[in-house]
């Protein structure tokens, strides 16, 4: 029989799949004996079964009632009772956590009874009829589907019949007024009425926190954040306790340790006489939590205390949601921190010395992804001038771009490639697609945990937050400085997470701390904290991983600077790069050559070049492997372009000239070679097996460039790689010219040149084939941006523009193929490839070259099958060596 409910006395942590984030937390803290007010969770599955057939799952409401007496027994009261009404919080939570995304709905079990029963219980009229108020605004939006506007319009409409300048002037009798406002509202626009019934109440809130796994800000969150459709929310079902009690009451949000840096000490926001909403929305500005400990010492203490006891036992950053109900404290959430890339190193690095985790555990604490978020520069404060203004640094980095004062006009400019800066008073869960699209989100109001904060840090967005010294006039679409200075939508901003700073216009900007260590070696004079902790991590990884890590280089310049990152090699040199620029003449008078002593003299010409290119990467990376691979793209790519080549003949001939005959002869060429799928055409091996000479001439060039290196001193480790193979003919044969090029050198100079041969794996064909291709190949290179090509069948130059945007949309893949591995379908041939390559040769070296081996979650897939390196651009090598520590774990 599925169960569908669990009391907070029956989780734990470990049930976050069943349970939710947030619930199964609940049931931790609860078991831990922290003052938490009673409740129960109705699960994920519940939430699945509903989604999937659209009605309540079989016997959950038995269960709820069941779970709900219990609740009532313990709290004494029961929900809804006229004189002194239990009520209830109904939250949704999923197993990752998805701030604001989902439905909340709270104050569940008053009516027009109730309310006059807390009006007594609680001795505040008011109070009462708010939170009746706030009930029926919840559930007329959340539940009956009621544009939320509509309440905010009635709302403003009394304050202003009032003259209240907030919603805390209205007194009881207005806030009763409202309620009936609201509820005709509901009526006229529904044609239902607000139900009176708690339990039904109760019974229609979780069915639409059900629904809000579904709502569009849920979907696009998960989108971002990766996290699959399938999971659906759990439902927690809570006490409320009130922090709006009056001065002795109040919410606040903690973090055990500072979320920005990682600095160790208590640190959050608190909001006296307020619910947790408030805190969270921003909406007023709330004080640092250090004023707590003046405001109420005993709650201070006790919080204290309890994130203690949480640090410990989750022995990790816990952030905590807590209210203060007339001098009680309550802990109503907690949950491992987000936190900054910067933050997440250096509270690693300080928990292993505590002793709290070890090497390894904070190891896994940390990410490629948050590495490569430090290596971003940041901005040159000598050369920014004043700022226009200050602000809580919340989420670090730096970035500029033109300010825009809502979400849809970010989404516009940025989808029209400009850089925007998203200027609001406070953000909401309706901002995510503005601040998705933005470089930077600046507020004037809220603390470092308000929304905007939260999600940007989430989000690995620069964010400055509660810039109270501006004024945000979002209708105007301007802000205006404490100054006078008014900056109108579309000015450029700088805006510094950092420093929580924002200065005019587009600050010049300063390379990362933590980029001149990786670039140098050297911590600086003032050696900050995240450099240790970032150099610590990394030592760990290189002691833990078995991957290697080569990056993929064309010049001896990005080959020194890969080697300096930690690259073990260079994994592809891709020696097309090398017929670009001044050599296209070279290639040129190669492809137009109508006899053999033409084209020779042409490849003799491109000879030298190539040595020498080879010679400074030999050199740069003496001692270690570089892989060096033969000719790929057709050579119709070294030609000029055919509508320009037409253009230039036409325009000649329209003129009475007589068109360059250099051009007519190109024009040929290029129209003899043209191909209509050149990506599947003459490229690759296919190149060496057709235009005589070619091969030679890069093979020799690369035999005489490890000659110049021995002779000087050097150990050059050339391996020479042939391209889009797919049968073991077409590398056999090119191995015998290799082999017999090599054999010529070696003779010629007396200096034996021996290069391992191997082919790159990206065709299907190759995968299949592995275990003959390995008979004729000393190591194995998966080309994972071809191969991903060719087993979909998606054009990698086209695709991304065309239709991935809605494929990821309709969440045919969550990420595209060609930036994260497919492990189902790409993953699987190269599988096949490691297999049966391995059984034909077991010395077989394998590695791969594709984008992912510099892309976090694919260094995991390559290590659980088994390559033995990844080789990705030079700026990715740290990143690559984290992961590949991380993998090993
Ligand atoms: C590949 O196909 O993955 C590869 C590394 O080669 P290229 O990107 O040069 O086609
Ligand atoms: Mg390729």
């Amino acid at each position: 029989m599925v169960r569908y409910v669990y009391d907070f006395t029956e989780g734990g942590r470990d049930m976050a799949g069943l349970l939710g984030g947030k619930g199964a937390n609940l049931a931790e803290m609860t078991g831990l004996g922290l003052p938490v007010p009673e409740g129960f969770i109705v699960t994920t599955e519940a939430c699945r079964a509903f989604l999937a057939t659209g009605g309540e799952p079989e016997g959950m409401s038995r269960e709820v009632s069941r779970h709900l007496s219990t609740l009532e027994a313990a709290a004494g009261r029961r929900l809804g009772q006229p004189d002194d009404p239990l009520l209830l919080s109904v939250r949704s939570g999923a197993r990752f956590s998805m701030p604001g995304m989902m439905e909340t709905v709270l104050d569940i079990g008053l009516n027009d009874a109730s309310v006059v029963g807390l009006a007594k219980a609680s001795g505040s009229e008011r109070f009462a009829w708010d939170s009746y108020r706030r009930l029926v605004q919840m559930f007329g939006s959340t539940v009956m589907g009621v544009d939320a506007e509509l309440f905010e319009q009635a709302m403003t409409r009394l304050k202003e019949r009032r003259g209240a300048p907030d919603d805390l002037r209205l007194d009881a009798s207005d806030l009763a007024k409202l309620v009936e406002t609201y509820k005709n509202l509901i009526h006229v626009v529904t044609g239902d009425y607000f139900p009176q019934s708690p339990a039904e109440q109760l019974r229609r809130a979780v069915l639409a926190v059900f629904r809000s796994w579904n709502g569009e800000r849920a979907r696009l969150y998960r989108r971002r954040e990766h996290i699959p459709d399938h999971l659906g929310t759990a439902v927690s079902v809570q006490r409320m306790v009130f922090g709006n009690l009056g001065p002795d009451s109040g919410s606040g949000v903690a973090f055990t340790r500072d979320p920005a840096t990682g600095r160790s000490g208590l640190y959050g926001d608190y909001l006296s006489n307020a619910q947790g909403e408030d805190v969270v929305a921003g909406i007023r500005n709330t004080v640092p939590l250090a004023e707590l400990e003046r405001l109420d010492a005993a709650s201070y203490g006790q919080l204290r205390d309890h994130m203690q006891t949480l640090e410990n036992h989750y022995r990790d950053l816990c952030d905590i949601e807590f209210t203060i109900e007339r001098g009680t404290l309550w802990m109503l959430q907690t949950r491992v921190g987000k936190r900054t890339a910067e933050a997440a190193f250096a509270i690693a690095a300080e928990l292993v010395d505590e002793g709290l985790i070890t090497p390894d555990e904070g190891l896994s604490r940390v990410s490629g992804d948050g590495l490569a978020r430090l290596m971003f520069p940041r901005f040159d404060t000598s050369a920014t001038g004043n700022p226009l203004a200050h602000g809580l640094p919340a989420s670090p980095g730096a970035a500029a771009g033109a300010a825009v004062f809502d979400s849809a006009e970010a989404v516009r400019r940025a989808g029209a490639g400009e850089k925007v800066v998203l200027v609001r008073q406070e953000t909401t869960p309706d901002d995510l697609p503005g601040m998705v699209a933005a470089q930077a989100v600046l507020t004037s109001r809220g603390g470092k945990t308000s929304h905007a904060a939260v999600v940007a840090r989430g989000m690995g967005k620069v964010c400055v937050c509660g810039a109270e010294e501006l004024t945000v006039d979002v209708e105007a679409r301007r802000f205006t400085t404490r100054d006078g200075t008014v900056v109108e939508e579309g000015t450029v901003v700088s805006v510094d997470g950092s420093a929580g700073a924002v200065y005019p216009g587009a600050a010049p900007l300063v390379d990362s701390a933590v980029m001149r260590y990786l670039e140098t070696g050297e911590r600086g004079e003032r050696s900050t904290q995240v450099v240790d902790a970032v150099a610590r991590a990394l030592q760990q990884a290189d002691g833990t991983r078995r991957l290697e890590v080569r990056a993929n280089a064309d010049t001896p310049e990005d080959a020194a600077r890969a080697r300096r990152f930690g690259a073990q090699g260079v994994g592809l040199c891709r020696t097309e790069h090398m017929f670009l620029g001044e050599r296209r003449k070279l290639v040129e008078q190669m492809i137009l050559a109508d006899d053999g002593a033409h084209r020779q003299r042409a490849l003799d010409a491109l000879l030298p070049l190539q040595r020498q290119d080879f010679v400074g990467i030999l050199e740069a990376m003496d001692g270690l492997p570089v892989t060096i691979r033969l000719l790929d793209p057709p050579l119709h790519e070294f030609l000029p372009d055919r509508t320009e080549l037409a253009v230039r003949i036409a325009t000649a001939e329209a003129h009475g000239d007589r068109p360059d005959p250099h051009d007519t002869e190109l024009i040929d060429a290029v129209n003899r070679m043209h191909e209509e799928n050149p990506m599947l055409g003459l490229r690759g091996v296919r190149l060496g097996l057709v235009v005589p000479g070619l091969v030679a001439m890069q093979v020799r060039a690369i035999a005489e460039a490890v000659v110049q290196r021995k002779r000087a001193g050097g150990t050059p480790e050339a391996e020479i790689m042939v391209p889009l193979v797919g049968a073991v003919e077409e590398l056999r044969i090119e191995r015998e010219e290799v082999e017999r090029v090599l054999a010529e050198v070696s003779a010629e100079s007396g200096v034996p040149v021996t290069c391992p041969v191997g082919t790159m794996i990206e065709l299907p064909r190759a995968a299949l084939k592995a275990g003959r291709i390995a008979e004729q190949a000393e190591f194995f290179s998966f080309g994972t941006n071809d191969l991903t090509q060719t087993t979909w069948g998606f054009s990698r130059d086209d695709v991304e523009a065309a239709f991935f945007s809605a494929y990821l949309d309709k969440g045919v893949f969550a990420a595209s193929p060609f930036e994260t591995i497919d492990r189902e379908g790409v993953g699987r041939l190269v599988g096949i490839a490691v297999a049966e390559g391995r059984a034909a040769r077991p010395d077989l070296t394998i590695g791969v070259c594709g984008e992912h081996g510099g892309d976090p979650e694919s260094v995991h897939f390559f290590h659980t099958a088994g390559l033995d390196y990844v080789s990705c651009s030079p700026f990715r090598v740290p990143v690559a060596r984290l992961e590949a520590g991380r993998a090993a774990l």
